[in-house]
């Protein structure tokens, strides 16, 4: 088998048609649970919000929580969506111990929403992506493996569960199956829920955050040889957890399927685990066919019907969608089409605006986000919105530049300690003497030094060649060790040698 590094997604869609598909979940922001009246609040001691319905006790009904509901019908119309006006839950039957009733209430035949689609940018070009559904359901418990090396099962001494988050509303979003994306399907999947998150955000709906669990992503992934009539056996990566995860799920998949294939091996449909140290899946469980569920209709609900005309308000008072207030967004901060997708594909849209809310000018928050940060993010791997600095720290440092008590090259060095966890920009400049040599005489000493040290670079200088001016400034600033400002030493080397630089 050839190693994994040496196949790119490129040589798979040589020989291989991918076709990928994406089911997200997220967990709608409701003050209370789905079914209950207790709290949804995240991180609070295990099982503190609980009651006889989310525990599934005997003779505990449910009762739907309508603004659930409103959420739900809300996403399906912005992403397009026809809304059913007559449906109902279903009982999904599985045994997990995360599972108080040992069911979920969800929706099978009859979800709240279906038919939609979704518009992304992917390298500056529209793609659709087609939304099969949109459907209503409650969340599991969580369990907790105690003393193995991964936090899974294998391995583990005991197990623990905490039911606070059972029962809290979760909407599923289904994409029907991607094809068309070739090379860029990685990309699309990446793009697709990047937009997603976007929208959902803007209908504060949900805090979308990925990395606490109120948005995650299964990822399906498929591969058929070129000219197949069929599509491939697919493959389900479960809870993705991040947009670059999503990323790298898909790409994964494709390098390690088209190895299978290319060994005359055979793809199983299975659920597969995406480790975030490696990039790389492993195999799960073998996936569950819908008739292993054993759906039917929730007997303790009635069916929800929507009023139309409750509908139509709702459609009505939908916000602008993401792509309507990027396009302002755009305007207002002055970024190109390319600074404005490279921004908005990797979630950083929302870091480089707070910058300017913050005080930083469009100029500024682009010079730091996309450069020195970037350079940063990039070399460590990681998305911007990971380094340690926030948005008003960026300001911060932007201002302390055009205050003129630290320089660009100053600056970098305040962006070490931010992001070493040594404070705010103020602090680490304190912290390491870094403020502009404002001691002028130790500045005039300095250049005098500098001048009387390079007579021939004088002698350059005032014959016309003023580019060698380099070689004072670069004596200035060593002597000065980086902390005096550039353009005052040029003027004052200009002035002592009666020249314009
Ligand atoms: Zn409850």
């Amino acid at each position: 088998m050839t190693a994994t590094a040496e196949i790119t997604v490129t040589d798979v869609v040589a020989r291989y048609v991918p076709v990928i598909g994406l089911e997200t979940h997220v967990e709608l922001g409701t003050l209370s649970k789905m079914f209950c009246g207790c709290p949804t609040e995240f991180g609070a001691e295990p099982n503190t919000q609980t009651c006889p319905v989310c525990l599934g006790l005997p003779g505990a009904l449910p009762v739907v929580n309508v603004k659930s509901i409103e959420s739900t019908i809300r996403i399906g119309l912005a992403l397009n969506c026809t809304i059913a006006s007559w449906c109902r839950f279903a009982r999904k039957n599985y045994f997990y111990p995360d599972m108080p009733k040992d069911f979920q209430i969800s929706q099978y035949d009859e979800p709240l929403c279906t038919d939609g689609y979704l518009d992304v940018m992917v390298d500056g070009e529209p793609f659709r992506v087609e939304i099969e559904r949109v459907h209503l359901e409650e969340d599991t418990g969580k369990s907790l493996h105690v003393g193995g090396a991964t936090g899974r099962i294998h391995g583990a001494d005991h197990s623990l569960v905490d039911y606070n988050r059972a029962g809290i509303p979760l909407v599923e979003i289904v994409t029907k199956p991607i094809a068309g994306t070739g090379v860029r399907a990685p990309a699309v999947a990446r793009a697709y829920v990047t937009e997603l998150r976007e929208l959902l955000r803007g209908l504060n709906v949900s805090d979308v955050r990925m990395e606490q669990g109120s948005m995650r992503c299964d990822v399906n992934t498929s591969l058929a040889p070129k000219g197949a009539a069929a599509w491939g056996t697919r493959t389900e990566t479960k809870n993705v957890n991040s947009l670059r995860s999503v990323e790298r799920a898909v790409r994964s998949e494709m390098i390690r399927q088209s190895q299978v294939l290319d060994d005359g091996g055979r793809i199983v449909q299975e659920t597969r685990h995406f480790h975030e140290d490696s990039s790389s899946t492993t195999s799960g469980r073998s996936k569950e066919e819908a008739t292993d569920y054993r759906y039917f209709p929730e007997p303790d609900l009635v069916p929800v019907a929507p009023d139309p005309a409750w509908v139509e308000q709702l459609r009505a008072a939908l916000p602008d969608a993401p792509s309507v207030l990027r396009s302002r967004r755009q305007a207002e901060l002055g970024l190109s089409d390319d600074e404005m997708s490279w921004l908005a594909n990797t979630g950083a849209l929302q870091l480089f605006a707070e910058t300017v809310a913050a005080g930083a000018s469009a100029a500024d928050a682009r010079k730091w986000w996309l450069g020195d940060l970037t350079r940063r993010a990039n070399a460590e791997d990681i998305e911007l919105a990971e380094l340690a600095i926030t948005p008003a720290q960026v300001a911060s440092l932007v201002g302390l530049v055009a205050d003129g008590r630290i320089n660009d090259r100053l600056a970098r060095q305040v962006l070490d300690g931010v992001l070493a966890g040594e404070g705010d920009p103020e602090q680490v400049v304190a912290a390491r003497g870094l403020a502009v040599l404002s001691d002028t005489a130790a500045l005039d000493a300095a250049v005098d030094a500098a001048i009387a040290d390079n007579p021939d670079i004088v002698a350059k200088i005032q014959s016309g060649k003023v580019a060698a001016v380099g070689v004072l400034l670069g004596s200035v600033m060593k002597a000065t060790r980086g902390q005096a400002d550039a353009a005052s030493v040029r003027a004052m080397i200009a002035q002592r040698l009666g020249v314009e630089l």
